[in-house]
């Protein structure tokens, strides 16, 4: 992303801070350039909380108190920018949920409540087996607790495909690969749903 050059002395930078005097700018509302990193999809999670400390320590507060007050604005922005950029960055799912929006994808909430139709007869099999165990039924909890470890390892499955898709969009930058992405994060949010809910139940009626 193009940045403009450095409000202080002109110059061109990339990052929070010019490289030539160090000046902190006007941050991008976009959690890979407050980073300093290229959007991408697969990221080393340690790299990410390294730089997050780092970062946090050049944008406390204590080092802007004899500061201008627009640095001390924009250091308020970026430290804000860069909480939210940890949070939603180093968890696979809300990244590529992040990415999916900046590169224009819709990823509303909707079809999170139509059962995938492959998996129609399992998840009707499951409610039965919930319903019984809400009433008390003991007997139905073997049912429940097998239902519950197909459908975590579906999900670990998703995980894996995921992992895949993000290499092969880091790499080739195909839209095809994100619409992918999309239709698999559907999925895993419908059994990752269905599994919670299981956990819930089982621990309820426990
Ligand atoms: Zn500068």
């Amino acid at each position: 992303m193009e940045q403009p050059p450095c409000w202080q002395c002109n110059k061109k930078y990339t990052g929070l801070f010019c490289a030539h005097c160090n000046a902190l700018q006007c941050p991008v509302d976009d959690y890979y350039s407050v980073f300093g990193m290229e959007r991408k999809l697969s990221l080393d999670v340690q790299a990410l909380q390294a730089k997050f400390y780092e970062l946090s320590r050049l944008l406390h507060p204590d080092r802007f108190t004899r500061r201008s007050p627009l640095e001390r604005q924009y250091s308020l922005e970026a430290s804000s920018l860069l909480n939210k950029g940890y949070r939603v960055l180093r968890n696979p799912v809300q990244r590529a949920e992040y990415v999916l929006k900046k590169e224009g994808f819709d990823i509303g909430e909707q079809g999170t409540k139509d059962v995938p139709p492959e998996l129609l007869e399992e998840v009707f099999e499951l409610n039965m087996a919930l319903e019984e165990l809400k009433m008390g039924d003991q007997q139905a909890r073997g049912a429940v607790e097998e239902a519950r470890q197909r459908f975590a390892a579906m999900r670990d499955e998703i995980d894996r495909e995921l992992e895949q898709l993000f290499q092969q969009w880091d790499e080739k930058h195909e839209r095809a690969t994100l619409q992918q992405i999309r239709g698999l994060l559907n999925r895993r949010r419908y059994i990752h749903n269905l599994v919670t809910e299981v956990e819930n139940v089982a621990t309820l009626s426990n």
